[in-house]
Order: C-alpha cells, then structure tokens, then sequence
C-alpha cells in the first residue's frame, strides 16, 4: 500500500480486493434522536421546557441516564454520576426516567423507519442504522429518505432527530453527529476520505481511551496519519485490530446493515486492583447490577437468566446462573439474585477474587413473557437453577454496546 494520502476508494478497493457494491453503492442512514429521554420528559411535562433537565435516578451511585441542551451547558453528560450533576448544576430538574414511555416512542419511530426499509438495525431505543439502498417508497436519494423520516418524527411525535447519510455504517454514524441537534450531514463517497483526514482517531468506532492511548505513542493522533501508517505496520502493532483501522482509516466498512441483530447478553464485569475476598465483592455486585440493569432498561426485550461470574486469583472462572420465574423488576431484585448466586460458589474461605462479573442473558421478546406471566399464573416463584460451569467463561464477551449512549 502506498503511503501517500493521495488515494481513492477505488485504489483502496483493488488493493483489498473488495467488490464494488461493498465500497460505495450501499446507501446507509443512521438516525439518532437528540438527547432522546430528556426530549421524550420536556415535551411531555411543559413545565420543564427551557430548563435544565437531567434524566437519572435518586442515589449515591445513580448515573445520568441523559440530560437535556439546557443541563448540557453546565458540562452535564450521559453517564456522569447524578451526584456530579447535581454539583455543576444545582437547580437542575431530576426526573427519574420512565423507560415504558421512551420505549412507546422507540416503536412509534421504527414504525415510521419501516415505512422505508426493512433493514432496520437498532442500536439503542433513540439510534438505529437503515439500508435504504432499495426503499420502499422509491425517493430518489437516501437524503429524501432521511428527510421524509425526520419530518415524520417532528410532525407525529413533536421531536427532533439528527441524521447521517453515507455509503456504510460507520460514516453515517460520524455524520449524524456532525450537525447535531436537529441536523443532516452526507458523506458523499468521493469527498469521504478528506472528511476522515483531519479527525481525531478516536472517532473511528472501537477506538477508545486505551486505543487511542497506544496510537497516540506511535504518534498516530489524526485519521489521516493512521491511513499513512502502512497496513501492515498497523496490523504488526495491533493485529486484526490494525486491518480494521486500516480499513476504517480509508473509509471501509464492510458491515451490513443486520436487522436480526438483537443483544444475546449484557454484562458488566471488574477486574481489581488487588484481589479482593467475597465480602468485599459485594458492593462490587451492586454496582455491576446496577449498570447492567440501566442497559437493560434500553432494550425492547427482556432477559431470562442472570449470570455470576467470578475468576479467582489464581485464575480459576467460575460462573453460576438463575433463570427465576419473573425477570427481576428492579435493580435491587437483581442485585439480591446475584448475590444469592454467591452462596452457590463452593470454595474455602479464604478464597480471594481478582475480577467479579454480572450478566443477563436469553432474551425474549416482552410479549412473550406476558403471555408466560398469565400461564404461570402471578405468583409462581419457582425457580429453575442450572448448572454451575467451571471452565466457561460465558460472561467473556462482554457486549460492546457502551451504556454510555444518549448523547
Ligand atoms: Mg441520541
């Protein structure tokens, strides 16, 4: 590969031996509704509009689930500990969030999505990408796709939604950020590789903090720098991981838009500093739970099983899990069924930990565990343990979705 800047998609293509249609006839939107919770709460409540409003729960360790333009002033963000919120912005309105309502509103707006596509792949209850390479209506462009669904939003649920047009997932992400709130931006093919250049590498998806760490050491910090960085330097520092910042790095993407793709599990985990014994582990429980169930709370679906994982210090991965009759309906439930899965781990006493993990798994669709509710009859509690596995490290793959996403 050449290590000028001056080369086009189509010298990228050749050189990875992609067909055309990945690089540049797809046509993808990613939609994104603008601070959506806090949106959803000063539309309903008028009493709230113009001020700031911070979407989160009351409590020592409750984070900012979102916060509206207002609080967004004071330096208030998603995920920012509700404590630090209150800080910076006092007189800010704390509204608990009412995941019920912004899930109504959630199918209000994939409804109108799927009067364009049918590849529909949500990411959260406020984001989701569409293919609208074929649509449904036949608009000429996926600009008129992007416009005809953010005039549906406004005119049938009074809210703003920001959009990205381009020809794969990644980019389109980047340009529904580009002119938020209530924004349009398209990355045209032919001016998307001088668009990448100057950015930061930590827009690229999947290159966080750490990452971001390491390329700033090799004295990567732009995308253009990455893309002069030669694949096989990169892929020599980081592996697979160096193919797709090369890739991305030249504005590849090769990922389909997957409307099957639906969570599988979420979980949160710990790795410790020192090892730590069971006792302490379980304020670590509760701040796992309590995560994990915020995540849950974004999810169309439910979960069934909730999953312990613990390694010990010398290495030894252990989980167990309960699938109860009635999915937990609140995090303290779910903390109580995790630290009961505690009891069900056999080891001496003296057993010290090095990382704690919680997860929830086999999901289905809340319809379906209505209709079990009603077979099972409401107070059935019976309880399903499974079998505990030693060497499964079930809890690994943590999911890459970031519980930090209303932004
Ligand atoms: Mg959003």
């Amino acid at each position: 590969m050449p290590d000028s800047g001056l080369y086009s998609l189509n010298d990228v293509r050749r050189d990875l031996r992609l067909p055309e249609q990945h690089v540049a006839m797809r046509k993808i939107v990613h939609v994104d509704m603008d601070v959506f919770y806090a949106s959803v709460e000063q539309r309903d409540d008028p009493t709230l509009r113009g001020r700031p409003v911070v979407v989160a729960w009351r409590g020592a360790r409750s984070v900012v689930c979102a916060a509206s333009y207002e609080a967004r002033r004071y330096g208030i963000r998603s995920a920012m500990p509700a404590l630090r919120a209150e800080r910076l912005c006092p007189e800010a309105v704390f509204v608990p969030p009412d995941f019920a309502r912004y899930r109504s509103v959630s199918e209000h707006v994939r409804g109108i999505f799927a009067r364009h596509t049918k590849l529909i792949e949500p990411l959260s209850l406020d984001e989701a990408y569409l293919d609208v390479t074929q649509n449904r209506q036949g608009l000429p462009s996926a600009t008129d796709v992007a416009r005809s669904i953010r005039a549906s939003i406004r005119e049938e649920l009074s809210l703003t939604a920001s959009a990205g047009i381009a020809y794969n997932k990644f980019l389109a992400k980047i340009a529904s950020d580009w002119r938020k709130p209530d924004g349009l931006f398209v990355i045209r093919p032919e001016r998307a590789l001088d668009f990448l250049t100057p950015l930061p590498v930590a827009r690229l998806p999947g290159v966080g903090k750490v990452m971001e760490q390491k390329l700033a050491a090799l004295g990567l910090t732009t995308i253009g720098e990455l893309r002069n960085t030669g694949r096989e330097d990169l892929i020599h520092h980081f592996g697979r991981s160096g193919a797709r910042l090369n890739e991305l790095a030249n504005g590849i993407d090769l990922q389909p838009v997957c409307s099957e793709r639906l969570t599988q599990s979420i979980s949160s985990e710990d790795t410790f500093e020192r090892d730590l014994s069971m006792g302490e582990l379980l304020p670590k429980i509760a701040e796992l739970t309590e995560r994990v169930w915020q995540l849950a709370a974004r999810e169309s679906r439910i979960a069934r099983t909730i999953v312990l994982k613990l390694k010990t210090s010398t290495f030894r991965v252990l989980t167990r899990s309960e699938t109860p009759s009635h999915f937990p309906t609140s995090a303290d439930e779910l903390e109580q069924i995790a630290v009961a899965l505690t009891t069900r781990v056999d080891l001496p006493a003296d057993t010290r930990f090095r990382l704690v993990g919680v997860g929830i798994s086999g999901f289905v669709e809340r319809s379906w565990e209505k209709q079990r509710e009603l077979d099972l009859g409401s107070l059935a509690t019976h309880r399903q343990p499974s079998q505990g596995d030693e060497s499964g490290d079930s809890l690994g793959a943590t999911t890459s979705r970031s519980w930090i996403t209303d932004v």
